[in-house]
This record gives structure tokens, sequence and C-alpha cells, in this order.
């Protein structure tokens, strides 16, 4: 099959189309038109086979995660998600695969709202790159850099459960039957926190989605804010499974930086805390209060459990390049 037909029958006419896309698939470039009062969102995110997921894995699997870990970086900054664009690398041609592939970027897509407008199609190990774009009011963004001392610090749902699977999978951790079924749906299905972001404009004074671990990523806040957090492990949320394995000796450790989560970190002005608790029952989301924001100290992330100082002890934060240990 050559490229053209493959771009043709896969690629084209995904996801939901906007009126302000002017041109999509099919020139040398997309064109798209921002609006005056706002202004455009750009991230990209890759996944590699055997690094981001394993040999073998469903492709309509690969494209769900491919779309949510995406549009969860639009969502730590608060942006309504419009646009995509694909680098698809392929090592031969599977009908079957780009078919599941496709028909699940594209429900992915139309459920967010984003529109598949071009992308680049080569051969390759099989690599996945989705760039991703969206709308924000002007200098509104929520961005990492902006958390005050006083704030409190909030994180959305439940984390660890997806590092949980992860090690059930690698054999480190053992648990069985429908508990496992409902962690591995966390690894393989995460859901992008879109709503809440959006809700978060004008409430949170920053916000990051937690990918890499939330004691790493509330790490780059406190860097990026010129503060420290501090970090009251016991008010992690963790899912009963999760509750489960810390009866049978686990900790915190996976909670903390297994990473994975793809839930929202903000920090919010105290007094907007009612704000807060408004926006969890509208948009329906679990939102824990797990710390504060202090004035700059020794260390970016001060971790605390009941008060005492908590020891992290696996070097669990995910970190492709090198072997930097994170450690409290
Ligand atoms: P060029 O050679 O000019 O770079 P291509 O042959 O790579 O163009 O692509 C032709 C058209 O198909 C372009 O509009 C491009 O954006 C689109 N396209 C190519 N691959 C993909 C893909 N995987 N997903 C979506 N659109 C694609
Ligand atoms: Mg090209």
């Amino acid at each position: 099959m050559s490229e053209f037909a493959l771009i043709e029958q896969f690629c084209l006419g995904i996801g939901r189309e906007h009126p302000l896309t002017k041109l999509s698939v099919g020139d040398d470039a997309a064109i798209i038109s921002v609006p005056n009062d706002k202004e455009l969102a750009v991230s990209v995110d890759t996944m590699v086979e055997g690094v981001h997921f394993y040999a073998g894995t469903d492709a309509g699997q690969i494209a769900h995660k491919l779309c949510a870990v995406n549009l969860s970086d639009l969502a730590s900054m608060g942006a309504t998600p419009k646009w995509a664009t694909l680098a698809l690398t392929i090592p031969d041609y599977n009908h079957d695969w780009l078919m599941a592939f496709s028909k699940a970027l594209d429900q992915t897509a139309k459920h967010y709202g984003v529109e598949l407008i071009g992308g680049d199609t080569s051969r390759g190990s099989l690599t996945l790159s989705l760039n991703i774009m969206g709308l924000l009011p002007k200098g509104k963004a929520l961005t990492r850099a902006s958390a005050k001392v006083g704030d409190d610090v909030y994180v959305s749902n439940t984390v660890g459960d997806p590092a949980l699977a992860l090690r059930c999978i690698e054999g480190d951790v053992h648990i069985k039957g429908m508990n496992l079924e409902i962690l591995r749906e966390q690894l393989d299905r995460p859901t992008p926190q879109v709503e809440l972001g959006k809700g978060l404009l004008n409430i949170a004074s920053a916000c990051i989605d937690v990918s890499d671990g939330l004691y790493g990523d509330l790490m780059h806040v406190a860097n990026r804010s010129g503060v420290s957090i501090r970090l009251d492990v016991e008010r992690l949320p963790v899912s009963s499974i999760y509750k489960q394995y810390m009866s049978l000796g686990g900790n915190y450790d996976l909670a903390l930086a297994g990473g994975d989560d793809y839930q929202l970190a903000f920090s919010v002005k105290r007094d907007r805390r009612g704000e807060i608790q408004d926006l969890a029952e509208s948009s329906n989301t679990k939102i824990s209060k797990i710390g504060k924001v202090v004035e700059k100290g020794v260390v970016p992330v001060n971790l605390r459990f009941k008060g005492q100082p908590y020891q992290l002890n696996e070097a669990n934060a995910y970190q492709h390049f090198g072997d930097q240990k994170v450690v409290s």
C-alpha cells in the first residue's frame, strides 16, 4: 500500500471538525485560525514500543493512551483541546493494527473534541508522537511558576494505582483477579482531567499534571515558583486496592513517586478553598488537600508523615536519561 493510500484510509477525517480549521490533512501544512482573545497551547508526547508500552500491546489501547497523555498536558494548563498532528512510525504495513489504531484514535479524539489535522508517516520501530494544540483565554494559562507561599496544595482523584499495576505486571507485587483488572485499567486507560483543568482557570495559582510521580512533579512546581512545598503523605488519596496493598506491608512510595497517574496537582490561595469544593462537586471529581506552599527551604518538597519526616525509600520517579536518584 502506498503512503498516500495509507494516509487516506487511516488518517483522514479523524476526530471532530472545527470551524477554526482552515486547512486540514492533504496539503504541506495545516492552517488554523486563533481568535483574538485566545492563545494557542501546544504540546507533544511520544510513545515508543518497549519504552512506554510492551510489544504486542493492543493498538486501540496505544491510541487511547497517546491521546490521554497529551490531553493531560493541555489539561494542566487549563486549555481546551482542539487540534492534533500525528507522527506515525510503523515497522510494516499491518491493516488490522492500523484499523484498530485509527478507530480508537477517532473515538478518543471525538470524545475530547480534537481534530486530527495533519502528520507524518514513516517506516521504523513502532513510535507514535502526537502534537496537540488547544485554546486558552489570553494571559490566563495555568503554569508551574506561580505557586505562592500560604497556598494550599491539592491533587485530583487518587494516585498510585498505575504504578502499583506496573509492579504487579513485573511480578514485584502480587494482586489477583478483579482487583488486578481494575488496576490495569488505570494504567492502560488513564482519564485526562480536561474539565477540571478548565475549571481551575481563574482559581488555581499553579498547576501540573502528575505524569512522572507526584513528588517529582511537585518539585518542578516548587523550583519554578521559587518556593517549597510541604507534602503531608498521610493525606495522599489512594484507592481501596492501594490501601489493601499497604495493609500487606506496602507503603506510600508508589503513590508518591510511581507516576503515570495523569491527575492534576495544583496550588490555590487559602481563601478560595470554597471554590475548590464547588468545583469538586460540579465536575464530580474527588479533590484532596495534600499540603501547603511554604517559604523556599533546603528541599523543594518536604515530605512529612503525621508531622514527622517521611523517607522515600525507592528512587521511583521516572527519568528517561541518567540515573538521577530522587530522595527527600
Ligand atoms: P509532505 O511530503 O509534503 O510532508 P506527506 O506526504 O508527509 O506530505 O503528507 C501528506 C499529507 O498527509 C499532509 O497534509 C500531512 O499532514 C498528512 N499526513 C501524513 N501522515 C499523517 C498521519 N499519520 N496522520 C495525519 N495526517 C498525516
Ligand atoms: Mg511529510
